[in-house]
């Protein structure tokens, strides 16, 4: 099969991603072999090609918004069977029996792995999961919509009940990409009032097309003070901005898995009376479960920009250079 795999991370434009032929994988026991219909592309995918986050392996293949089609099974495999469509997620594997595992804290599991970073991928033909992780996808989306659904939904709304919104809240949203435009969604549905502030024209374009009741740039101040706030935009100088834009009592949650440098804090200005901070690590599956029947009931709009599976360099520069508006989708056959 053909597949991408990260060669000597570096900036984008190094083209860090290289094309490599590889033996179809074989699943094992409890595993789905899943062929690829679509895969989001995450800014973890980038984070990884780039070197903010350290590979585990060498040549790993990268993506875990994984959409497809189970083509065999292995002994064990109780909840799908072959042909159903499937959803291959980030977190691959817990152990089970940490304190975190057991404590149904699993997100924060002492050992666990994850798609696309511990094993490879769905920027490939196929891949292997282990059914107890993998999802069922709602009929209500196509595979291009269901992709990001996968990771940028299921951590978006983890993020959202880290930032404990009350009800009828007052939300801002701090980067508005393949995340924050999901989220976005999901708190206005729950009677949310939303505020979006981002570099990208398009971005905010969007977060108003959608339902934001305002949308501004990156540095801005929301035009009332916040409830509750979402960082999505890896971008530490933002974490005192986004404290002081929250009223009292409110929180902050910094939705992704990296995040550069935050520059000192003043403790008047930024975390007295109350106000938050929390970050928010992976996901459980209960979230994910939660989060997908959200998403059917409403039903969440996706924006998607659409790729074929052979052009996730580009999509990867184009994610990099802000020239995506929602999120960036792979999606198969890879031309012969
Ligand atoms: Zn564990
Ligand atoms: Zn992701």
């Amino acid at each position: 099969m053909r597949a991408w795999a990260v060669d000597v991370p570096g900036p984008v434009d190094s083209s860090p991603l290289r094309e490599v032929e590889r033996a179809i994988p074989t699943p094992g026991p409890s595993q789905l072999l899943v062929r690829v219909s679509t895969c989001g592309v995450c800014r973890t995918d980038l984070h990884l090609a780039e070197g903010d986050l350290a590979p585990r392996r060498h040549l790993v293949t990268p993506g875990h918004e994984v959409v497809g089609v189970v083509v065999a099974l292995e002994e064990g495999c109780v909840r799908f069977c072959e042909g159903d469509r499937v959803g291959v997620a980030w977190l691959a594997r817990t152990c089970g029996s940490c304190r975190y595992c057991v404590a149904g804290a699993e997100n924060l599991c002492v050992a666990p792995t994850f798609t696309g970073w511990d094993l490879d991928g769905g920027y490939a033909e196929f891949v292997v999961v282990d059914e107890r992780y993998a999802y069922a996808v709602p009929t209500a989306f196509s595979d291009v919509e269901a992709a990001p659904l996968l990771c940028a939904g299921i951590i978006g709304y983890r993020a959202l009940l880290r930032a404990e919104l009350p009800e009828g809240g007052r939300l801002g949203i701090y980067g508005f990409g393949g995340s924050a435009h999901l989220t976005a969604q999901v708190a206005i549905a729950q009677g949310a009032r939303v505020h979006v502030m981002t570099r990208s024209p398009q971005a905010r374009a969007l977060a108003t097309h959608l339902g934001a009741s305002s949308a501004g740039g990156a540095f801005d101040e929301p035009p009332e003070p916040l409830d509750a706030a979402i960082l999505f935009a890896p971008v530490g100088t933002l974490v005192p901005v986004a404290l002081e834009a929250l009223d009292r009592g409110g929180t902050l949650a910094i939705a992704g898995i990296h995040l550069s440098d935050v520059p000192a804090l003043n403790y008047e200005r930024h975390l007295f009376e109350e106000r938050t901070l929390r970050s928010v690590t992976a996901n459980t599956r209960a979230d994910g479960e939660a989060f997908l029947r959200i998403a059917a009931s409403i039903p969440l709009r996706v924006e998607a920009t659409t790729y074929g599976l052979d052009e996730a360099d580009r999509a990867l520069g184009d994610l990099a250079h802000d020239r995506v508006t929602g999120a960036a989708v792979l999606v198969a056959p890879w031309p012969a």
